[in-house]
């Protein structure tokens, strides 16, 4: 079926990323409103059926993959290659990928290829009313306006999204659709034919994973922030135990990362990383509209502030004012006791 709207799937090591259910979920509002089908686009290594089938549970109409071991890993020429004959062969209107480095690499190598418009990092997507045209709505001009862009002249539209900015859909179990797989010999509904995985110009050797012991704010369950309010770099202490405490990570606010108090992997926010952990502890945190374009999907959240007039109270499912200090030291004393 021609013109529907893809989100494309990653896997790590045979094992789906969650960035491929998250896709889902906006693709799902998209195809709707679009009355289009959604298909889930997987390249990679040979998966169960059964892993497939949770893209289906999880949102898509039909799952549209090419699996070879030889794609086990990404490489941007061949995934692209074989991006670009599906592309050919089905003609969709939109493709959502994630904005990770093999959507942000894979994404526009193949725009290009197929003469596409690509809006890269978007935090919103709707359906132009009348036109039908893909509105990608992405932060401009440094953060300052956000800005919202069509592509009326070109198919298909291509966006990335920002991890962690939806959330995936429930599981459905009683959801049933297409697992449709391609071989390269296989001619496509266009007419196209795969290219063969030619011999690349670069050797493999080997993949080493990443140990620089940084934390890893998009996955944690449990994130707690410090900010200005915590007054000095040495501060961050308490919210390190405390975060230690609760088994989870800790973050930052852009001012206090900018004051060296702590390092930039942990800034969340507009320009540092979007977070959706069950718990969002801000400390001493004013809510500047871009640390909460960081935090918005978090289930809880909580905010200690001394101002009641701050922005982050307005957004916090609890919401303390009071002294950092205070707060965050009988926190510390309740946790010692129930351990
Ligand atoms: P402040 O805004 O100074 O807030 C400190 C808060 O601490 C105040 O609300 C105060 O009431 C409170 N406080 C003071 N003392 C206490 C106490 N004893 N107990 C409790 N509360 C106390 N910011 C980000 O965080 N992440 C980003 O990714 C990011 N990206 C940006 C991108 C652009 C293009 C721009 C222009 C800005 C960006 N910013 C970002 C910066 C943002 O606008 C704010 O400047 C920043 O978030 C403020 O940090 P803060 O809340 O720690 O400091």
């Amino acid at each position: 079926m021609k013109n529907g709207v893809w989100t494309l799937a990653e896997q790590h090591e045979g094992k789906l990323k969650a960035v491929s259910f998250e896709l889902l979920s906006r693709g799902r509002s998209l195809a709707d409103k679009r009355g289009a089908k959604l298909s889930s686009i997987l390249i990679g290594p040979v998966l169960e059926e059964e892993i497939l089938k949770e893209l289906i549970r999880r949102g898509a109409d039909e799952v549209i993959s090419v699996q070879y071991e030889e794609l086990r890993y990404f490489d941007s020429e061949t995934y692209s290659a074989v991006l670009e004959t599906l592309i050919r062969g089905y003609e969709p209107e939109i493709i959502l990928a994630a904005a990770t480095s093999m959507g942000r690499t894979l994404m526009p190598y193949t725009a290009v290829k197929v003469r596409a418009g690509l809006t890269a990092d978007c935090t919103g997507l709707d359906i132009e009313e009348g036109s039908g045209n893909l509105l990608q709505t992405r932060p401009a001009i440094g953060g300052n306006i956000m800005a919202t862009i069509k592509t009326p002249d070109h198919r298909p539209q291509m966006a990335t999204v920002r991890p962690r900015s939806s959330r995936p859909l429930e599981e459905n179990p009683e959801r049933e659709g297409e697992l449709i797989r391609f071989s390269l010999g296989d001619t496509l509904p266009g007419g196209g034919k795969f290219p063969a995985l030619r011999e690349d110009r670069t050797r493999v050797s080997g993949y080493r994973r990443e140990e620089t012991g940084f934390a890893n704010l998009e996955e944690a369950e449990v994130i707690v922030s410090g900010g200005r309010g915590l007054k000095k770099g040495e501060n961050f202490r308490l919210i390190r135990e405390i975060a230690g405490k609760l088994g989870g990570e800790v973050g930052a606010s852009r001012d206090a990362v900018d004051r060296g108090w702590i390092s930039y992997p942990h800034q969340v926010g507009l320009s540092g990383k979007t977070v959706s952990p069950r718990l969002y502890i801000g400390a001493g945190i004013s809510g500047a509209i871009q640390h909460l374009a960081g935090i918005k999907t978090s289930e809880t959240i909580v905010s200690i502030n001394v101002d009641p007039d701050a922005n982050i109270h307005k957004v916090a499912d609890l919401a303390i004012v009071g002294d950092v200090f205070e707060v965050l030291g009988e926190l510390k004393k309740r946790l010692r006791n129930e351990e």
